[in-house]
């Protein structure tokens, strides 16, 4: 077993390292540090993703190589983000911890420049900073770099992917010629070699785990559903996971606000996290995610850089990225640490080459998988809810003094309608939501003919049926359905927050693309046809009528859009997706102009 003094590490090094628990080298450590440690030897390359352990494996030899009587920068550590610059001069702080004037010193954009300055000043023997600031600092003539001997890029790929390449050319005209160069990258994309060429002497390259792959103990998943159904199909694989705690990767800013507020509103411990957020609120979303206060983060790649958490469960690709090696950032967040991590991609029919692109330079294949059904999630959530219940630490003497009154008021109910009711408690809105839940996965293979049959043509016999009530009840029209994302648990809302007066008992739903039906007790479809008509639904005003039985609605609602029904079946998602983004931009301006009159009554749209 090789250990930290048979790699060369000093006695303090090791104390400090001691410390923090390490007990033995990572594999990325066993092949850096000596070869740092070793004036003569030549540049490296290093291929390791973060929690590989690679701070440490150029931070030990950096620091040991620090002579501490001069107090000048001797190492300059660069880092693509603000987050980074702190984390890892926060570990070198740890690890310096017993090397008496050893200085290190984060200086970085979004921050007081003159703070910087006066600690630049005083002294500091390690620099560890963003790209831009330190540029600035050069030009301020207070950073010095004429007796650096060392400097390491970390993550180069995001560093060329962010576009800091002339910057990094910059700063390298500043530091002698005579220098150790070290680059690590999570990738290895042709940038990288090319500027190692141009920068290095003959690098050598340690390549820990293989090559441009995403970590090897992830699972690579894949759902297949059409472009409107993305957002459906996340919400139940958050449902189908009760302990999530993921990063939901989009590819805009738009998109990244836009299905975090869609999940706020949902009711999902949800938050955005991308660039047009203040660098302060960025920080509080990041740390209420670090803290496991949020458990779904919907991010930009950009914004997400600078987070460092180990134990997410999932990591879910809102589609696919374009470059392969965003994928594999994006998918090296989970399976840290000997875990087994899950990297989820939600995909539609025309991202599949996309997705054959990444498994090939991958090199793994990626299982297709069903979007979890109905059933199966209410299982999952029922079943972890008894788990809780098992587990639950009870206080006996606090809840004992309370017990005799609740059991006497409850001593009617027998075990089982007890245990019914705590279930219900937890899970009518979600029985309501999935009730009727269509299947969301796409069907590749299903023949055109029958398509064209799923949609409402004046001739098919179920028609008829569906707009007779059953007995008792009244048979109601709304004017939005499944393509417009109204479903049960929609309407079960709409009608919750609309009707007034008692419950309203709901019966039969049928949900067309273009409308639905749907039954109500006949003495509450007066009160529903005036709750729901005028309703906002996803800034669609509703329109709700006792259905008649002669009228063809199917036909009614494709001419009203000008479409074929079978438009809605699932194969022109661009458009629906324009359709849906009209909507939700309508919304999002109603909201606006409604902020801008503060206190005017708010009415029915
Ligand atoms: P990094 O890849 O530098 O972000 O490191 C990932 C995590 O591994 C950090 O929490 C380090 O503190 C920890 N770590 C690094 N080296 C070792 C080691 N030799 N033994 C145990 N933990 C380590």
């Amino acid at each position: 077993m090789t250990t930290f003094e048979d790699l060369g590490v000093s006695e303090p090094l090791r104390r400090a390292i001691a410390e923090l628990g390490f007990e033995q080298p990572m594999p990325v450590q066993e092949k850096v540090i000596p070869h740092l440690l070793d004036d003569a030897s030549s540049d490296v390359v290093a291929l390791a993703q973060t929690g590989t352990g690679k701070t440490a494996a150029f931070g030990l030899p950096v620091i040991q190589r620090i002579d501490t009587s001069l107090n000048k920068p001797q190492a300059l550590i660069l880092a693509p983000t603000r987050e980074l610059c702190l984390q890892i001069g926060s570990d070198l702080a740890d690890f310096s911890k017993y090397i008496p004037d050893l200085r290190v010193l984060p200086v970085y954009g979004g921050s007081s420049i003159e703070s910087q300055i006066r600690s630049l000043r005083a002294g500091t023997q390690i620099i560890v900073a963003t790209p831009g600031r330190l540029i600035d600092l050069i030009n301020r003539g207070v950073a010095d770099l004429s007796n650096v001997h060392t400097v390491v890029l970390d993550e180069a790929d995001e560093m060329l992917n962010m576009g800091f390449l002339d910057s990094i050319d910059e700063i390298l005209a500043h530091v002698p010629e005579e220098r150790k160069m070290l680059f690590f990258s999570a990738t290895m994309p042709d940038e990288i070699a090319r500027i190692s060429k141009k920068y290095m002497k003959q690098p050598v390259e340690f390549v820990i785990g293989r090559k441009n792959e995403g970590t090897q103990n992830v699972r690579h998943i894949y759902y297949m559903v059409n472009a409107r159904d993305k957002y459906l199909a996340l919400k139940r694989i958050a449902d189908n996971s009760p302990n999530i705690y993921a990063i939901v990767f989009c590819r805009t800013r738009r998109d990244t606000q836009e299905i975090a507020d869609k999940l706020i509103a949902d009711g999902y411990n949800a938050d955005a996290l991308h660039g047009d957020l203040s660098q302060q609120q960025r920080d509080i979303v990041m740390k209420k995610f670090r803290d496991q206060v949020t458990s779904l983060l919907v991010a930009t790649d950009v914004a997400a850089r600078g987070l460092d958490v180990d134990d997410l469960t999932h990591v879910i690709n809102y589609g696919l990225p374009d470059d392969t090696a965003v994928y594999t950032h994006r998918s090296g967040r989970t399976g840290r640490a000997g875990k087994t991590g899950v990297s989820i991609s939600i995909i539609h029919s025309r991202e599949k080459g996309k997705l054959r692109e990444i498994e090939k330079k991958i090199g793994r294949t990626f299982e297709r998988k069903e979007v979890p059904t109905p059933e199966h999630i209410i299982e999952k959530q029922l079943y972890n809810l008894a788990d809780r219940l098992e587990r639950v630490k009870v206080d006996d003497d606090e809840i004992g003094k309370y017990l005799p009154g609740v059991k006497r008021k409850l001593e009617w109910l027998s075990e089982e309608d007890l245990l019914k009711r705590i279930l219900s408690l937890e899970f009518n809105r979600l029985l309501a939501y999935y009730r009727d839940a269509p299947r969301i996965d796409f069907i590749d293979e299903k023949p055109r003919k029958d398509k064209k049959e799923r949609g409402e043509r004046p001739s098919d016999p179920r028609e008829k049926d569906r707009r007779t009530a059953e007995k008792g009840m009244a048979r109601l029209y709304v004017n939005a359905g499944k393509a417009d994302g109204f479903y049960a648990g929609n309407l079960i809302e709409l009608l919750n927050h609309n009707v007034n007066g008692k419950r309203v008992d709901v019966g039969r739903i049928d949900l067309m693309p273009g409308y639905s039906l749907f039954d109500v007790a006949e003495g509450d479809a007066r009160r529903v046809v005036e709750g729901l008509t005028g309703a906002d639904f996803m800034g669609k005003r509703l329109h709700c009528e006792i259905a008649d039985r002669d009228k063809d609605y199917a036909k009614a609602s494709t001419r009203r859009k000008g479409k074929n029904s079978a438009d809605y079946a699932g194969e022109y998602e661009p458009e629906m997706e324009t359709v849906r983004d009209f909507f939700l931009n309508r919304q999002r301006s109603k909201a606006a102009a409604a902020a801008r009159r503060p206190g005017r009554p708010k009415k029915k749209s």
